[in-house]
């Protein structure tokens, strides 16, 4: 579950709120994607369910954890809860995809039994199996970020998000790890996607979000936003990308 009540963001020096009084309720298990033009606040929405950076006001939850109550200590839990697929894979150039999945529950102590039975699972589901043996150059970008997506699934994280705007893949590779994150979402993982790509927020979304100066000016069912936008500035945003 995330909620966001009245949740407003200034960055330092900023005249205009980068965030405005937003307010949201995802439901686990729900797709959801953020759409809306440069500039309109998705990526802000992101770094607050991150904690990369903190609201002004207003209250945020995930997971049942408050992030006004969020200690120190507790910054582990939440990042087990949530899967970040960053931009940056870090991936080990030396070490095969299996032993760079393997390495991230290495450090976290888990057991060699426990990792020859999990690693597999993990490539299986994000479409990796047989590049197991494969070192991370030999692999696409889309592939490269398909660890990304393993290495977050590794975690049991219930909830994954993902800002494509900073994840700098070309456009067939978005398609390739939304698909994986299509095929996630119907083993019922809560997922935030911004993303470029309407036809994916289209075909797969529960529901859009469109973001405007840092509101959410208009949410729908994927057919409510595109095939019926009310807002004017929703008309006018379709206009240019679709
Ligand atoms: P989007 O992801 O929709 O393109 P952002 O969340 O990146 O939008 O940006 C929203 C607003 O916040 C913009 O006006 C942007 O200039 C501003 N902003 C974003 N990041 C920072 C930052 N680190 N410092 C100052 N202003 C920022």
């Amino acid at each position: 579950m995330i909620l966001l009540d009245n949740v407003t963001k200034y960055y330092p020096g900023d005249k205009s709120p980068a965030l405005n009084e937003v307010n949201l309720y995802i439901q686990p298990k729900e797709f959801v994607f953020l759409v809306g033009k440069s500039g309109a606040g998705k990526s802000t929405l992101i770094k607050m369910l991150t904690r990369e950076e903190r609201q002004t006001s207003g209250r945020i939850m995930v997971g049942g954890i408050d992030y006004d109550y969020l200690k120190r200590r507790h910054i582990p839990h939440l990042r087990r809860r949530l899967g970040v697929v960053f931009q940056d894979f870090k991936l080990l150039p030396n070490r095969t995809v299996y032993e760079n999945v393997a390495f991230a529950l290495e450090i976290v102590g888990v057991s060699n039994h426990e990792i020859r039975r999990t690693v597999p699972k993990v490539l299986e589901l994000v479409g990796l199996a047989d590049k197991g043996h494969k070192f991370p150059s030999e692999l696409s970008g889309g592939q490269r970020q398909r660890i990304s997506i393993a290495r977050a699934i590794l975690k049991d994280a219930p909830i994954l998000v993902l800002d494509e705007a900073t994840s700098a893949l070309d456009p067939e590779m978005v398609g390739e790890v939304l698909d994986v994150m299509k095929s996630l979402a119907q083993k019922g993982m809560t997922m935030v996607v911004v993303t470029h790509e309407m036809g994916f927020a289209r075909e797969v979304g529960n529901r859009v979000l469109f973001m405007d100066e840092g509101k959410i000016l208009e949410e729908g069912t994927p057919e409510e936003i595109f095939s019926n936008p009310k807002h004017h500035r929703l008309q006018d945003f379709l206009k240019k990308v679709l």
